[in-house]
């Protein structure tokens, strides 16, 4: 077994790293780090747990440490889900002591030798850490997932690109509050509401997506323009897709690429691939947060009313991704496996 430290370990998407990695054939978290509020404490007592099972044995009485290379030792892999701000310098400082980092943090994704790794789609932009350690002289790595929302729209906008080409993309999310970590917009600004602004998220979204769908080297050449909403939903976000294509393509033409799609983590076989990472439903009023959010153990895409679009002379469709797995601590595992299959762990 490797062991893991998770760093933001008692935050929202350090939680679902402890759930999810409970049991992982090939990692064993071993360390847990967060902030001096928490440091010094059980994890059980350090962590508001807002899961419905409960902490696992193995974590629930690891001694919470601070998030720096001299405390955290011993450790195969870091996973970061720290805010921000704190995760820029923490990240280099682990990466100079020699530390492979899978980072959901935005701080170091648009450099441009880090990947944004969302491995069905760019599986391949791996190989920038050859690039990253010969710039940065150190042995370890950074290597980020991208944000939740550019999670779920690259993994079908993918073989879409690379069947039809794209001219030109808009997106308009509704996203869930666990989005916004914890304890997140309070109920008084969310409940019987609709808040139309997330900070940077629209930024992200059209420059992450153009990176993931390009070449290791060059972002893709089209435009994307985002505009996101934060709904009361808990968990899923939902994103309505307007595609511009190069070459005419029918809905049918579309479902059956979007069907057969398979990236190299299905051909691994890793521990945390999705048989599927998008599934298509064909019903008219799906996909449905409630009741599709945890399609491939919330690691698949759900994609659902695919049309023709008169404006965009291509599609529209309605995709959902669940934001803290397929678009955190999930595809963090997944770029963990990756990366272990690479022998770079
Ligand atoms: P969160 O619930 O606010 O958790 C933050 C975590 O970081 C906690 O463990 C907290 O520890 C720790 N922390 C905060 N300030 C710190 C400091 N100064 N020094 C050390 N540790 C500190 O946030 P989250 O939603 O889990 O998000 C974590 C990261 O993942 C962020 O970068 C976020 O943008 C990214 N992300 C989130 C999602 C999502 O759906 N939520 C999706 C993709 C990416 P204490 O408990 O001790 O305060």
């Amino acid at each position: 077994m490797l062991k893991a430290a998770v760093l933001g370990a008692t935050g929202m998407v350090g939680q679902i790293f402890i759930h999810l990695l409970n049991g992982h054939p090939w990692f064993e978290v071993t360390v847990v780090a967060a902030s001096e509020r928490s440091a010094g404490l059980k994890y059980s007592q350090a962590a508001k747990w807002k899961l419905p099972t409960p902490i696992p044995e193995s974590v629930s009485d690891l001694e919470v440490l601070d998030i720096n290379p001299n405390a955290v030792k011993n450790v195969d892999l870091v996973f970061s889900a720290l805010p921000a701000e704190v995760a820029g310098k923490t990240e280099e400082d682990f990466a100079k002591a020699g530390c492979v980092v899978v980072s959901n943090a935005s701080s170091h994704r648009m450099e441009p030798d880090v990947p944004i790794l969302n491995p069905e789609a760019n599986y391949d932009h791996i190989c920038l850490i050859e690039e990253q350690r010969r710039r940065r002289k150190w042995s370890g790595a950074i290597v980020t997932n991208p944000n939740c929302s550019t999670a779920t729209l690259t993994i079908p906008l993918k073989p879409i690109y690379d069947e039809f080409g794209i001219t030109k993309i808009v997106v308009t999310t509704m996203q869930a509050l666990s989005g916004a970590g914890y304890p997140g917009v309070s109920s008084l600004d969310i409940l019987d509401n609709v808040i139309p602004f997330i900070r940077n998220e629209e930024e992200k979204m059209q420059s992450e997506t153009l990176k993931i769908l390009g070449s290791p080297s060059k972002p893709a050449d089209f435009k994307v323009s985002a505009s996101c909403n934060r709904v009361a939903t808990l968990d899923g976000h939902t994103e309505a897709v307007f595609v511009g294509l190069k070459r005419e393509a029918d809905p049918e033409a579309v479902i059956k690429v979007l069907e057969s799609f398979v990236g190299e983590p299905q051909k691994l076989k890793l521990p945390t691939a999705p048989a599927k990472p998008v599934v298509v439903r064909r019903e008219e009023d799906r996909p449905q947060t409630r009741l599709d959010r945890m399609e491939g153990k919330g690691m698949s895409v759900v994609v659902g009313r695919v049309r023709k679009d008169p404006v965009m002379e291509g599609i529209k469709f309605t995709a959902l991704g669940h934001n803290t797995i397929r678009g955190a601590a999930g595809v963090g595992i997944l770029n963990a496996e990756c990366l272990r299959s690479k022998k770079y762990i």
